[in-house]
């Protein structure tokens, strides 16, 4: 089967996200009843590719998922929004990444995931989307699949000259390897005090703490800090780039649809800052809606919030 060409393809988990919200969070040992119940497609790969094709991307996924029941639900979602996935295998063998979340009035909450299917992204199963990864713009990438199939398409996409997204999280020591043939970072304030050792992260000592990931090879690095919006740091350059005023209810995937945002904007040609503009807003307005993939806008939301039309 011939597959779809597309600008940004993306290399990730995806995850059914199971919520119980109950009153208070148990203790271990403890059963108690729980108040509501819900599924939802999620996974940090599937949401950042969900956040790219609702903004307009041509975007393909590619990844492991397992046999279970949740596997027409994953579709579903990603055909919604003219997500392709002719690159996700199905694994027969094992069950589908799962997360089990609960949440409590406070909004606080304990989540375990089972990654199941997502550990199995193989090399070979990145060899085997290589047509539409040396046609792609833009490749993204997390750290929900094992390291090796990481640093294996960052390579391969390096090799083709399509640009390289990094969100490194879960956060975990970085090889120079990986390094080296990413072009863009974009990680959370707590993410960069980690994988730099700062001890501060916020809009005025970004840049110098993100110096020493800039010194291993990358070549720009984005600190997300949440309502004041983003600051681009390279080795020789850094530029702070304001949040928008939103009535934020629910910021769950605002750092998803940033990184699929950004994605977006980079394969119309903008320049990085600008890219990052229209990412804070994408952001922020998911940030105004509960949920993760549904509560990403879509491009008439973010072009209504930015007052005009992208790219300009
Ligand atoms: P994460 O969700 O990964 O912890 P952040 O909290 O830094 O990452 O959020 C990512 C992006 O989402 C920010 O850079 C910003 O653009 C947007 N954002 C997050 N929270 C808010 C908020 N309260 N108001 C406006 N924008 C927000």
């Amino acid at each position: 089967m011939a597959s779809t060409p597309c600008d940004v393809v993306v290399i990730g988990s995806c995850n059914m996200d199971m919520t119980v919200r109950c009153k208070d969070l148990p203790i271990p040992g403890q059963t108690m009843m729980g108040e509501s119940f819900v599924t939802n497609a999620g996974g940090k790969g599937a949401n950042q590719a969900v956040a790219a094709a609702k903004l307009g991307a041509k975007t393909q996924i590619v990844a492991r998922v397992g046999n279970g029941m949740f596997v027409p639900r994953f579709f579903e979602s990603y055909d919604k929004v003219g997500l392709g996935h002719d690159f996700v295998i199905r694994d027969p063998q094992t069950p589908s990444g799962t997360a089990l979340i609960f949440v409590d009035e406070e909004g606080e909450n304990m989540i375990v995931v089972a990654p199941g299917a997502n550990m199995k992204l193989a090399p070979a199963d990145i060899e085997a989307a290589i047509s539409v990864i040396e046609g792609a713009k833009v490749m993204i990438l997390q750290l929900e699949v094992p390291l090796e199939t990481v640093i294996y398409a960052a390579k391969l996409a390096k090799k083709h000259g399509t640009t390289v997204i990094l969100n490194p999280a879960p956060v975990r020591a970085l090889p120079q390897e990986l390094l080296e043939n990413v072009d863009i970072i974009v990680a959370n304030e707590v993410e960069i005090m980690i994988l730099s050792g700062a001890k501060d992260v916020d809009t005025s000592t970004a840049a110098l703490a993100c110096r020493p990931i800039l010194m291993q090879g990358v070549d720009h690095v984005i600190t997300t800090l949440g309502k004041d919006g983003a600051v681009v740091a390279s080795l020789d350059s850094a530029s702070k780039v304001r949040g928008f005023k939103v009535n934020a209810i629910d910021t769950t995937s605002a750092g998803d649809t940033f990184v699929g945002a950004l994605a977006c904007a980079l394969t119309e040609g903008l320049a990085l800052e600008e890219a990052t503009h229209f990412a804070n807003a994408a952001a922020a307005l998911s940030a105004t809606k509960v949920g993760a993939q549904q509560s990403m806008p879509t491009r008439g939301e973010v072009d209504e919030m930015l007052g005009r039309k992208f790219p300009v």
